[in-house]
């Protein structure tokens, strides 16, 4: 019996891996324009790691980590998330006392959660963030969503909605969690068994529940925005004054607390439905953390990130059909060795059309002449270059225009700058002085 792919994983196909490629060089480029350098985090790290960073109470760490022990018995988990594994390659290198801050890093990678996989949602799916380190600022708060948003209308996401909220500075947050707890104590007997727990662990995550009765309990509860200090409240209007002067258009939503423990202050989702209706929920969040670095036995600085879902990015692409029009990489040249006696000349022409930087493919199986040229057809070659025993013998090959049909006779030495003119390339017009004459 065939052995399937493991429950929530998917194939990332050929083309679909292009499109991939062509999604995550666009977010690298852009991350790059902004000053982020690329940082690579291992895919697994002590488990201790995201229980502290990203915290006891959220789903995440309570259901949705690959735990294993290791040979030696340490516990490791597959990240669920980047940000963690980001603040400990920050704090282990002490990258924020050798450079100039906030220190600005982009990633990109797959991540692991036990959720239960439906539309859009995967049990390894692949993350693109930034993190921008050692700067309180509302401003840098700000860059990263102007970094966000460029993302989006460089991909022509246009559509796209930002919600944004502040969850507030401590102090807010710990007034605002005894509101919840005196709100939530009435209603908690009615309320989910998860409930329970974030009853007790941090009331903040009642509000991410998606029972739907416990979210008509959870409409009526206290909002964030009565219980925020003054200081809170004024970082956050200046947050949405400096959105307003780069006229990126936003809507506050004072429900969203996002489901991760170490968010403070200003937290955001990106929201998009596809023309075709199909609601992926977040294609991207992102929000301010306190105390994260210093938590994870760093300094006492403070960050901001975001994060896309890759596969989001791609899902909405593709059903709003904002893909590129060709995305795959058609083969240019196809070699076609008639018998055993023609391979290795094949071989070596084959890599010589590779080196000067063709897209060059050949044919491995002793099939009819037609037959060949059906599958230089099908991988879309432009021309079809083929070597039977004469050409072997007058070391020479033959070229074959796939469109017009039309055929010659080609020394070896000569290929490249014939193939160079026959492709309108610029250098080899076979006069010309380049290397490949002169070989
Ligand atoms: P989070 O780390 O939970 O803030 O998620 C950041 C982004 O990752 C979300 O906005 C989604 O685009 C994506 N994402 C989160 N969970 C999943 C999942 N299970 N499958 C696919 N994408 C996901």
């Amino acid at each position: 019996m065939a052995v399937n792919n493991v429950k929530g994983t998917h194939d990332i196909i050929a083309e679909e891996a292009n499109a991939f490629n062509y999604i995550e060089n666009l977010l690298k480029q852009i991350a790059e324009l902004f000053g982020y350098n690329e940082v690579r985090p291992p895919v697994m790290e002590y488990s201790e790691l995201f229980v502290r960073g990203v915290g006891e109470s959220s789903d995440v760490v309570r259901k949705e980590m690959y735990t294993f022990l290791d040979k030696a018995e340490r516990s490791i988990t597959l990240r669920p998330e980047f940000t963690a594994g980001i603040m400990r390659l920050i704090v282990q290198n002490k990258l924020l006392a050798t450079n100039e801050l906030p220190f600005k890093a982009y990633y990109v990678g797959p991540v692991f959660r036990y959720e239960r996989p439906q539309l859009g949602r995967y049990r390894q799916f692949n993350q693109f963030g930034v993190e921008a380190v050692g700067n309180d600022s509302p401003e840098i708060d700000v860059e990263t969503i102007a970094l966000a948003y460029t993302i989006l209308t460089s991909l022509n996401l246009e559509k796209v909605s930002l919600k944004i909220n502040t969850i507030g500075d401590d102090e807010s947050r710990e007034n605002y969690k005894k509101a919840l707890k005196a709100y939530f104590a009435k209603y908690l007997d009615e309320m989910c068994p998860d409930c329970h727990t974030r009853y007790e662990l941090n009331p903040l995550r009642i509000l991410d529940c998606k029972v739907p009765e416990d979210q008509k309990i959870v409409a009526d509860a206290p909002k964030m925005k009565d219980f925020l200090t003054e200081r809170a409240r004024m970082r956050f209007d200046k947050v949405l004054s400096l959105l307003d002067e780069m006229q990126i258009p936003y809507e506050v939503d004072d429900t969203l607390v996002r489901g991760l423990d170490y968010y403070s202050e200003v937290v955001y989702e990106f929201h998009y439905v596809s023309k075709e209706g199909n609601d992926y929920g977040a294609i991207g969040a992102g929000g301010h953390y306190g105390h994260l670095v210093k938590e994870l036995g760093g300094p006492d600085v403070s960050g901001v990130g975001f994060s896309f879902g890759v596969e989001r990015l791609y899902s909405v692409l593709k059903d709003d059909n904002l893909l590129p029009p060709s995305l795959n990489n058609p083969v240019e040249i196809y070699v076609m060795p008639l018998g055993e006696v023609a391979k290795p000349l094949a071989m070596q022409v084959a890599t010589e059309l590779r080196v000067s930087g063709y897209r060059t493919d050949m044919c491995f199986e002793d099939v009819k002449l037609g037959n060949m040229f059906k599958r230089a057809e099908r991988k879309g070659a432009s021309f079809a270059v083929i070597i039977g025993e004469n050409e072997v013998n007058n070391q020479e090959v033959i070229i074959k225009n796939m469109t017009t049909q039309e055929q010659i006779s080609c020394p070896i030495e000569k290929l490249i700058c014939k193939i160079s003119e026959l492709m309108g390339d610029e250098c080899c017009d076979g006069e010309c002085q380049c290397h490949h004459k002169e070989n």
